[in-house]
């Protein structure tokens, strides 16, 4: 599969149409022939809060890209920013609830964007105030049950961390069963 790429040199802004590659043991590289940088293009970093009320999870009907998909409160880390403190400054711009951000539960790749390629980091939330109201970021805000969650959801990996989600909550209950 081929990803974008840059059209002209960050650096110099040559057109590198046409331009060399480095050829590396397992990946190939932008080469600029005029101020010969290589470029390393890199994922930027997502982050995502759950908030898990029981078997329900909260969730964000989204504006912007993917415009009405719901999705697990999430956004970009800024440059200068401290990973932590951007999982918590997105959750709360999005539901307006106030949270402790806590270990992490899941990392995955995303590819859905093929210009904007992101690995996403999804962290444990401690609700700590505040209570659910779409923000600035959201048309609607809700907590769902992992066994129905809304549909059209955003992203592949949030399904995959709902599914993860969903098995670690049937196996607490098991154990309380048992
Ligand atoms: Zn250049």
């Amino acid at each position: 599969m081929r990803w974008e790429e840059w059209r002209y040199c960050p650096r110099c802004g040559v057109s590198l149409e046409g331009v060399g590659r480095e050829e590396s043991a397992s990946r190939s590289r932008l080469l600029c022939s005029h101020c010969h940088g290589v470029y390393y293009r890199n994922p930027t970093v997502g982050v995502a809060v759950i908030l898990l009320d029981g078997k329900r999870i909260l969730l964000v009907k989204r504006y912007g890209s993917f415009a009405g998909s719901w999705c697990i409160p999430c956004g970009h880390v800024e440059w200068g920013e401290e990973v932590r403190e951007a999982a918590k400054r997105e959750f709360f711009e999005e539901t307006g609830v106030e949270v402790e951000v806590g270990g992490v539960f899941d990392v995955h790749s995303n590819f859905h964007d093929p210009s904007h390629l992101t690995v996403g980091v999804w962290f444990w939330g401690i609700r700590r105030g505040g209570s659910p109201k779409a923000g600035s970021d959201a048309q609607a805000v809700g907590f769902f049950d992992l066994d129905d969650l809304p549909e059209p959801m955003a992203f592949p990996t949030d399904r995959l961390v709902c599914a993860k989600l969903r098995r670690l909550v049937l196996s607490r209950e098991e154990g309380n069963r048992s």
